[in-house]
């Protein structure tokens, strides 16, 4: 099926432009995003969401959005969204030909390597993460001789090369689960220290950490989550297991993204402030109008980098194409289906 789509030479990328059709079309997409975007903005991402939705249906194109991507991304061009997790589940389960992928670097090659016969775009090949890059296939395999027989479990936010070396993948939102699911009394835990504390406290298995950290979550404190509590009464703490050990005693609840998402829908609270990258307070609160966000800021460059443009102009040229070589794709491969199976019908 990858061979049949076909790149095609585009000029070099111009304003598009703010007719009265694209106002027209784009309305009912304005009208949700209306409480998070700016009127005076709208003119900007209008044409780039028109044009993407018609290269979409060219191209047999699905665009699947992480939870910290914009809301211009999120709610107007994403035909899936999610955390890893359920952004790994889908990119298995579609059908299209090309899956382009609004997250970070190693989100598009956990969909290449479930799909190795589709076409997986990333907008911007730089969207990096610095858990990601803060271990190596090396490292792993230094990390088992030192602990001969002790099973390795990465969280997703991992190279493939990492992921090829591993036993089991999770994500925060089956991590205690999948951790259980060796039946180990030790298990090595990488490469998240935050998450794997939060882990350790949730489950009777010892865990051998590793000192790598999310940028954006690390930057959380304690007294900044009392301060939000003094300031906003009756503020409800929803936050995420990649933070620092002090701000999740101080939570309400602690959960990966789709977990956070879930507590808004289901318990409705007045007030919440969600510990987290910036966006998804933006992304949940068009879903919930009637409940009262408070918003601290903490930006992730690299979710960041991709754009309306960039995913425009990755439909039209079908850059960029992550590839995974065979031999680690196929390692890797068993340790995020393990992972599925685990998960299988219980988070995300
Ligand atoms: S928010 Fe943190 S974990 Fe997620 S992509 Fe950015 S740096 Fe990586």
């Amino acid at each position: 099926m990858e061979n049949l789509v076909t790149a095609t030479a585009v000029p070099p990328q111009l304003p598009l432009d703010y007719t009265a059709e694209v106002a027209e079309r784009t309305a009912p997409v304005y009208r949700r995003l209306k409480s998070v975007i700016p009127e005076i903005e709208w003119p900007i991402h209008a044409p780039y969401i028109a044009e993407i939705q018609r290269m979409k249906e060219e191209r047999g194109a699905i665009v699947l959005a992480h939870n910290y991507q914009t809301p211009e991304i999120f709610h107007g061009v994403a035909d899936l969204t999610g955390d890893s997790l359920a952004l790994a589940r889908q990119a298995m389960e579609t059908d299209a030909d090309v899956i382009v992928l609004c997250g970070v670097h190693f989100m598009a090659e956990t969909a290449k390597i479930l799909n190795p016969e589709k076409t997986v775009l990333i907008p911007d090949p730089k969207a990096g993460c610095s858990l990601a890059s803060s271990i190596t296939a090396a490292d792993v395999r230094l990390l088992r001789e030192r602990y001969p027989g002790v099973p390795v479990v990465t969280y997703v936010n991992t190279s493939a090369e990492v992921k090829a070396e591993t036993d089991v993948c999770c994500t925060s939102a089956n991590a205690v689960e999948v951790v259980e699911s060796l039946g180990a009394e030790r298990v090595i835990f990488l490469p998240d220290e935050y998450l794997g504390h939060h882990v350790a406290s949730r489950t009777d298995v010892e865990l051998i950490l590793w000192q790598g950290h999310c940028e954006v979550h690390e930057r959380f404190s304690g007294s900044e989550i009392r301060s939000y509590r003094e300031g906003h009464p009756g503020v409800v703490v929803l936050a995420h297991p990649e933070c620092p050990q002090d701000v999740l005693a101080e939570a309400d609840y602690v959960g990966s993204t789709s977990g956070m998402i879930g507590y808004v829908g289901e318990r409705k609270p007045a007030r919440v402030v969600m510990i987290t990258e910036c966006s998804m307070s933006d992304n949940v609160a068009v879903e919930h109008p009637d409940v009262e966000f408070v918003r601290p800021c903490s930006l992730c460059p690299h979710m960041k980098r991709i754009t309306l443009p960039k995913i425009l102009k990755s439909l039209q040229t079908l850059e960029h194409a992550v590839e995974v070589s065979p031999a680690v794709a196929t390692r890797a491969r068993r340790a995020v289906e393990r992972m599925l199976e685990i998960g299988r019908g219980t988070g995300g």
